[in-house]
């Protein structure tokens, strides 16, 4: 009996999890068999994996092969494991020495011929191996930038199985070694300076920006709803290095990072449209579930243009999203959960017809108050700031100053987001995760302050979680302002941007 071991990575939701495969040589008739919750996938890379070591110039050995992939409870479905079980059957064979691969993973699927092709989720499954400790790792050339992105882990690039064979020979010259300088990603967001007029709308914005409030921009078509949300994600604080690998990672696994730059610094926009399927927004699919838009736009914005078109179950699935800050899908092989703490911001027309001048509408009031009830609910419940877009006129386009840009506007709302860590000391990072019992138990506000949300309680023209959206939203003004609490002039300037979508 010959055995060899070698390790590669199972992708789990954003998480990693090492396999050990081994390889045995005998104890029966020649043939193949993997053992170990294969998949239908997976099964296949038996014929694949005997190919490309064919076309590799090495020959299969003539006797049984059983492969083991432990921990035998966890799915292993997918093509990452290809060189893994060529380099472990080539090892057992004693075509290649054992040493170089003891603390190396590898990962990984073959082509009939050789060549090493690049498969999903990368840097997750290299950060598991470095938690693991193993030191070494083994990718396809093309997965280099993106593996580099992990340090303290010697990275190598292969080209073909051949390319692995002969390093492990003894000629460090076959594998590449990534540049670990890594190019800076090329990032020109959209400026707020290109927005004309709108001045309450972009002022509502920064808002929105300093609070991590979630927005509503009501208004009729080409007033620049998708111009102004496109403008967000560039008054948001870059990402932390610990959010830009999360978020990647994210990426990594939907498959669509960039081969030239792979970080992910800054926070994603993404804009869902209102016929994606339930399963391309919040995520699904078979065996074990893909990440969908509401994961990829985690950390940054997701914009849900014409938001009254999106059908019921899409927008209150994304309630769950805001709610737990996570998405939990259970398929076949297992639950997985993937991170979805977004900025929500919604845009509709007020009205079906959606005419450019609100005054030639010709809907009945009927279908007006129906195409806007659509939005209304628990969703909109957590929809802190509603902005009514005004049409463009000859007016407004001639302000007397030009509009402020977006560095201008991001640097306010870096320090009115300072302001509100400090103040919540790690147990919220923004106003708009406060919950309003915290807000009205331990951080009560003076009588006199709130007097007017008093005023509006009692007679009944608020409701509790109208008055909780006020109170977070003047922490939001208090700390553009520079104020240690908000005022009553916060407090009045809240409630106006509250419930402006009513037609
Ligand atoms: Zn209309």
């Amino acid at each position: 009996m010959v055995l060899a071991r070698v390790w590669s990575v199972a992708l789990f939701g954003v998480d990693g999890i090492p396999v050990e495969i081994e390889a045995d040589l005998g104890g029966g008739k020649p043939g193949t068999r993997i053992v170990g919750l294969p998949d239908a996938a997976l099964n296949e890379a038996k014929d694949r994996v005997r190919a490309a070591v064919r076309n590799s110039a090495q020959k299969w050995p003539d006797q049984l092969v059983t492969f083991n992939l432990s921990p035998a409870a966890l799915p292993k479905g997918g093509s990452g494991y290809d060189l893994a079980l060529a380099v472990s059957v080539l090892v057992a064979d004693h075509k290649i020495p054992p040493a170089p691969f003891t603390d190396t993973v590898l990962l990984g699927e073959l082509a009939l011929d050789g060549r090493l092709r690049a498969s999903r989720g990368v840097l997750p499954c290299l950060l598991a191996a470095r938690r693991a400790g193993l030191r070494r790792a083994i990718v396809p050339e093309r997965a280099l930038p993106e593996a580099s992105l992990v340090h303290d882990l010697t990275i190598l690039g292969a080209r073909t199985l051949t390319d692995v064979l002969t390093w492990s020979h003894g000629d460090d010259d076959a594998l590449i070694v990534p540049e670990r300088e890594l190019r800076r990603p090329k990032v020109d967001p959209p400026d707020l300076a290109d927005v004309v007029g709108q001045p309450e709308a972009r002022w509502g914005l920064e808002v929105a920006a300093a609070g991590g409030h979630h927005v509503l921009l009501a208004g009729p078509p080409g007033t620049g709803k998708t111009m102004l949300a496109k403008r967000l994600p560039g008054l948001l604080p870059v990402l932390s290095p610990e959010q830009a690998l999360e978020v990647t990672a994210i990426h990594s696994v939907v498959g669509d990072l960039r081969s030239d730059s792979p970080l992910i610094t800054v926070p994603p926009f993404v804009a869902p449209h209102h016929s994606s399927s339930q399963a391309a927004l919040v995520g699904g699919g078979f065996g074990l579930a893909r990440p969908g838009l509401v994961s990829k736009a985690h950390a940054g914005v997701l914009f849900l243009d014409e938001a009254a078109e999106f059908p019921a179950d899409r927008l209150d699935s994304l309630r769950t999203a805001l709610e737990e800050g996570e998405i939990r899908l259970a398929r076949r092989d297992g639950v997985v959960t993937y991170p979805a703490r977004f900025q929500l911001v919604l845009a509709t027309n007020v009205c079906p017809c959606a005419p450019p001048r609100e005054a030639d509408c010709v809907c009945s009031p009927n279908a007006r108050r129906r195409y806007l009830a659509r939005l209304s609910g628990p969703l909109l419940d957590r929809v802190d700031i509603r902005l009514r877009m005004r049409p463009i006129t000859a007016m407004s386009r001639m302000g007397d100053t030009e509009p402020e840009s977006t560095a201008a506007v991001a640097a306010r709302v870096a320090e009115a987001r300072e302001r509100a860590v400090c103040r919540w000391a790690g147990r919220w990072h923004t106003n708009a995760e406060v919950p309003g019992p915290a807000l009205r138990r331990d951080f009560v506000l003076p009588r006199q302050v709130t007097a007017l949300l008093d005023r509006a309680l009692n007679v009944g023209a608020l409701t509790a979680r109208g008055a909780d959206r006020s109170l977070r939203m003047a922490w939001t003004l208090a700390d553009l302002a520079g104020d240690p609490r908000p005022s009553a002039d916060h407090v009045a300037t809240a409630l106006q941007f509250r419930d402006r979508r009513a037609a």
